[in-house]
């Protein structure tokens, strides 16, 4: 047995699971779907046919998905202030869905990366675009913020514009820290260059923004977005992509054909048919941020990054004890303080308001303990 040259050196994801009463580090929505909702799913699922193929293309999701996308990607923003015009015209065709969004970002380095090809992303950022590169032959090229994670707009765009690049990837909300590009930034950038920008905008729901418009604009950009955590579906796999057709007919040529399920498909339509329900718990996980943002920032010995997005990045000194200790305490939060470009820091995921009440004291008390 001889493993592909590519996987050489290669790790598998690991997203650091443990067992604890308060879990704070994988982004997920605190708050399940209401058991109303879940009954409609489950009455929606047992009028499919377990029995015959999904529809493998999941037309009639994409269709809702595509006729409600505006409500969808901005659920924060009151109706009178959502820019319903600047989604007209975008249809089903613009749109493919994946078993989770994990699946869009490893097929994005399958149809558009490969020997000799790069990609080109800046760091620290979601670690997964690295372990698709290095799948798929891809050479990553990795730009760093500077010390304290503020992104050089102009130096990326330089750097994107030369004609090596293949790929552009771009997190906004960043994952881990919580900031989001601006919206003439992205514009900018697709101005000056050919290669495939995708901005991921898994966390775009809290934020109230998104580049979606600018689809219509340029035929190089493609944007993704998952029900894994605003619409709380971490568990069932199910993320889109929103691109120009041409883009999008190149994903359905490389996806596995019956990836998404017939069972992930009903849950799908559920939720873009009951999107009213999720908007107040939406609505309440930024308002705790940014509670949560403000208490944080009045803990001695804590950095706190500005986030709009469901999590918060902290550096402290000591970050890996102060981690142990909260998880002592039963409280899990992410450790990245042994990652690289991510020395001293912690992402912590906002919960219901007694989990951050809990997370902050013990937090506050592995600070002062001096762990
Ligand atoms: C969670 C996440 C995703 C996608 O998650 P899925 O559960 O696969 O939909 C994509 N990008 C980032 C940055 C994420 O944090």
């Amino acid at each position: 047995m001889k493993l592909n040259d590519a996987l050489t050196g290669l790790a598998a994801y690991d997203p650091k699971y443990l067992d604890a009463d308060i879990l704070l580090s994988a982004n997920e929505n605190p708050y399940d779907l209401p058991s109303e909702i879940k009954d409609k799913a489950l009455q929606e699922i047992s009028k499919t046919n377990f029995n015959r193929y999904p529809d493998p293309t999941a037309n009639t999701l994409r269709e809702l998905i595509a006729s409600k996308l505006c409500d969808i990607v901005l659920p924060t923003l009151h109706n009178s202030q959502k820019p319903y015009e600047s989604f007209d015209g975008i249809t089903r065709d613009y749109i493919v869905v994946g078993n989770g969004g994990d699946e869009l970002l490893f097929n994005t380095f399958l149809a558009f990366g490969g020997n000799g090809r790069n990609a080109l992303t800046s760091v620290p950022t979601f670690s997964v675009y690295s372990i698709d590169a290095q799948l798929n032959s891809t050479n990553i090229i990795e730009i760093p913020r500077d010390s304290n994670y503020v992104f050089d707009e102009n130096s990326f765009i330089e750097r994107a514009s030369r004609d090596d690049i293949d790929i552009v990837i771009l997190t906004s909300p960043n994952n881990p820290i919580g900031d989001t590009l601006n919206y003439d930034f992205v514009k900018r950038l697709l101005a000056r260059t050919k290669a495939l920008v995708l901005i991921d905008e898994a966390y775009g729901e809290f934020s109230g923004k998104s580049v979606i418009p600018l689809i219509k604009e340029f035929d190089n950009l493609a944007v993704l977005r998952t029900f894994s955590k605003a619409y709380a579906l971490a568990g069932v796999r199910l993320g889109y992509m929103v691109a120009n057709p041409k883009i999008i007919s190149t994903y359905l040529m490389v996806r596995q054909p019956y990836s998404v399920d017939a069972v992930s498909q009903a849950i799908g339509r559920v939720v873009c048919n009951n999107l009213e329900v999720f908007v107040p718990k939406i609505l309440t996980i930024v308002r705790l941020r940014d509670e949560l943002l403000e208490k944080l920032s009045c803990i001695n010995g804590l950095e706190v990054f500005e986030s709009r997005s469901n999590f918060i990045m902290v550096r402290a000194k000591g970050a890996a004890g102060i981690w142990q200790s909260m998880l002592d305490d039963r409280i899990l939060i992410r450790d990245f303080s042994s990652s690289d470009y991510l020395d001293g820091c912690l992402r912590i995921t906002v919960g219901t308001r007694s989990e951050n009440d809990a997370m902050i004291d013990s937090l506050a008390e592995a600070i002062m303990k001096g762990v």
